[in-house]
């Protein structure tokens, strides 16, 4: 499932095939994903210059001339594809349309930006542009890790008094935007707490210590991200997902990556998901 430094990594792969491009010609190809599609998506859709990408949590917005915004979530399974864009000295060829290819985006340029979601968890909506923040599914979503309004202060408020575990409360999206279960296990290693202690229970330093470091997690995988998009030219086009090395997310039983810890990687179960911690490191 793409967590908000892949769904950043896809923002800035189409970047430079959508943003200033116009889309001549948008194909939607079922009735819906995870729900159903706007009204005439395709009709909407066709003509329209593409303003600016940003990325809000883990949806992409695509402000649009029209005055819409094209929004846009992967769900578990959704891709993006580039194909026809000179990307370095390679040119991608249209690959034939494929199973699962649900929406089609082929822009002035000769870029074609396809939407392809196996399992049909993702979604796309059109919305106003100018009241984007308030749909539904954007209102709620606390402050973005990398913007001010998430600092030292407002995670100490946020944890004061706190019942539940500490990785329960990065998760909580009221709280931070955009973390998730691999990012929350990185970034609980590196601040050297269980993932079962409680939010409530930590010291304000504790606390505070945590911001840096998730702004830190997410940075290098961003930055694992950006290089795999220099590669993408000589895969299928797929942006994305890459390889990035975790200290415990998925390495039960694995000796502790601290050099000197002879501790090995635990896995426990919280809330029905995996936690990973090393018990020697994270008290
Ligand atoms: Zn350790």
């Amino acid at each position: 499932m793409p967590e908000l430094p892949e769904v950043e990594t896809v923002r800035r792969g189409l970047e430079p095939v959508m943003t200033g491009a116009r889309i001549l010609q948008a194909d939607v190809r079922r009735p819906d994903l995870r729900w159903a599609f706007p009204e005439r998506m395709a009709e909407r859709l066709t003509g329209a210059d593409v303003l600016r990408l940003r990325r809000r949590s883990k949806y992409i917005l695509a402000d649009l001339s029209t005055g819409e915004s094209l929004l846009v979530h992967l769900g578990m399974s959704g891709r993006m594809l580039v194909s026809g864009a000179m990307l370095g000295q390679f040119v991608q060829n249209h690959p034939a349309p494929a199973k699962h290819d649900h929406v089609v985006l082929d822009m002035d340029g000769g870029a074609r930006v396809t939407f392809n979601d196996a399992r049909r968890f993702g979604m796309m909506d059109l919305l106003p542009t100018a009241t984007a923040e308030q749909h539904p599914l954007l209102a709620g979503i606390g402050p973005e890790p990398f913007g001010n309004d998430f600092n030292e202060e407002w995670l100490i408020q946020r944890f004061k008094g706190r019942k539940t575990p500490v990785k329960s409360a990065l998760l909580d999206q009221k709280i931070v935007a955009g973390l998730g279960n691999i990012y929350v296990a990185e970034v609980l290693f590196r601040a050297g707490l269980r993932p079962d202690r409680l939010a409530g229970d930590l010291t304000e330093a504790q606390t505070a210590a945590l911001v840096p470091l998730i702004r830190q997690v997410l940075d290098e995988a961003i930055l694992a991200g950006g290089s795999s998009l220099r590669d993408y030219r000589q895969s299928d086009g797929e942006l994305g997902y890459f390889q990035h090395a975790f200290r415990v997310y998925g390495r039960e039983g694995q000796p502790c990556p601290t050099p000197g810890c002879t501790g090995h990687v635990e896995r426990i179960v919280q809330s029905g998901r995996s936690s990973f911690y090393c018990p020697q490191c994270q008290r």
